[in-house]
């Protein structure tokens, strides 16, 4: 590799010495590290963090898991690689389209074009819904690269994903979807990958269930991020560049008595305009809504009289704890999402509420612990942690959480 390259119109070292390291800590609100951390539980984080940086970046909007990893191994926000959550809605058809397929993905991730350039590249994630956009673009014929996820590690061939008997190789069985043990299960891969395949460019993306269910110094929690800092220990032991962060925080969206906290809008929109004129979009809603109940802080809204839409947005702007409607134009403007995969408004609601759509259509019997959850603007905020000094980070511009590769392989070239 001998020039740089533009990847997504930013500009990427082509000079990488050693391997960069980034790794996404799904729901890691910045108080899950400093409470464990507190109680002497991060040994290996404290001393990263004391000879490098930890700063706090935004996530991109809407702040939930997919559309995050895509702006993290992409570089940009969903305006330029389409990926705006779990699924969209197509008005003319009626359809809700699983965006976890790489056809809908709009721009080059970071990996491929390393790997086109002949770096070796491998990508560990918990859950398999992210898998095939991650891996799209690599090939896994030439030994350089391998992409697979903890959920469905017992599958993986090397025909799809570069690598097979991963179970055997790590000494670890295919963990529970909904454990700690599904993130623990990338770390332990990401450390083995570290010392035996010798990756450039690696990957980390882990999943968020203990964050969804227990508060920032629970046990459980302190338990989950002690685990996390003796692999990353070992991951900066053994000289990679690292770069942690996280696809978004997590609050608490619930009341006192434990119920979720929850406008249910459809069910209003319904009350004040005529039934069927407006269509409550909740792109948090996937496979997996067992922890949240597919309540998040973010909703986009399609109106089929377009008249309508100012009237729309008048009456949601009534609702006390939606803090932000915008409609098509400016909230796309604002939060970097393609207009074509965005409803005729967006909203977030305020800090510990969340939006639903009608409230039959929600299945809260899994939620055994107080609601938790995402995908507005109180949960953007996410850590930044680099375990080098790096100065060449701007310290008066907006930091992003998809900044995360381009410092990583900045400061893996930089020896
Ligand atoms: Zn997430």
């Amino acid at each position: 590799m001998t020039s740089n390259f533009i990847i997504n119109n930013r500009e990427y070292s082509s000079n990488i010495e050693n391997t960069s390291v980034v790794i996404c800590l799904d729901g890691s609100q910045k108080e899950y590290l400093d409470e464990a951390s507190k109680v002497g539980l991060t040994p290996n984080l404290d001393k990263i963090i004391k000879k490098g940086e930890y700063l706090m970046a935004h996530s991109a909007i809407p702040s939930f898991t997919n559309p995050n990893n895509i702006s993290i191994v992409t570089g940009q926000p969903s305006s330029i690689h389409g990926i705006c959550g779990n699924f969209f809605y197509t008005p003319s058809t009626g359809k809700e389209v699983m965006m976890n397929d790489p056809q809908y993905l709009r721009a080059p991730t970071i990996f491929e074009k390393y790997y086109e350039a002949g770096a070796k590249i491998a990508l560990v994630t918990a859950k398999d819904k992210l898998r095939t956009l991650l891996g799209n673009g690599l090939k896994y014929n030439e030994d350089r690269a391998l992409c697979f996820s903890a959920e469905k590690s017992n599958q993986a061939t090397m025909e799809h994903n570069g690598i097979d008997n991963v179970n055997e190789w790590l000494g670890m069985s295919v963990p529970e979807v909904y454990s700690a043990e599904l993130s623990e299960f990338v770390m332990a891969a990401g450390v083995k990958l570290m010392k035996e395949y010798k990756p450039d460019i690696m990957y980390l993306s882990t999943t968020d269930y203990i964050q969804h269910k227990y508060e920032p110094g629970h046990d459980v929690a302190n338990k989950f991020y002690s685990m996390f800092d003796k692999y990353i220990g070992q991951l900066d032991e053994m000289g990679a560049m690292l770069v942690i962060t996280a696809d978004h925080g997590m609050k608490s969206k619930s009341q006192e008595d434990g119920s979720p906290n929850a406008i249910f809008l459809q069910d209003h929109l319904d009350d004040v305009f005529l039934k069927g004129n407006t269509k409550v979009i909740l792109p948090i809603t996937d496979p997996y809504v067992v922890h949240h109940g597919a309540l998040g802080s973010f909703a986009t809204i399609y109106v089929e009289n377009k008249n309508d839409v100012e009237a729309v947005i008048k009456e949601i702007k009534t609702i006390k704890e939606i803090e932000v409607v915008l409609n098509k134009k400016e909230g796309c403007k604002t939060y970097n999402l393609p207009e074509d995969r965005t409803g005729d408004i967006i909203c977030m609601s305020s800090e510990f509420m969340t939006i639903g759509s009608s409230r039959d259509k929600h299945d809260l019997s899994g939620l055994n612990e107080p609601l938790r959850s995402h995908g507005g603007l109180h949960e953007r905020e996410v850590p930044f942690i680099v375990n080098k000094k790096m100065s060449q980070i701007d310290s008066t511009k907006q930091l992003y959480n998809y900044d995360a590769f381009y410092y990583a392989i900045m400061g893996a070239g930089v020896n």
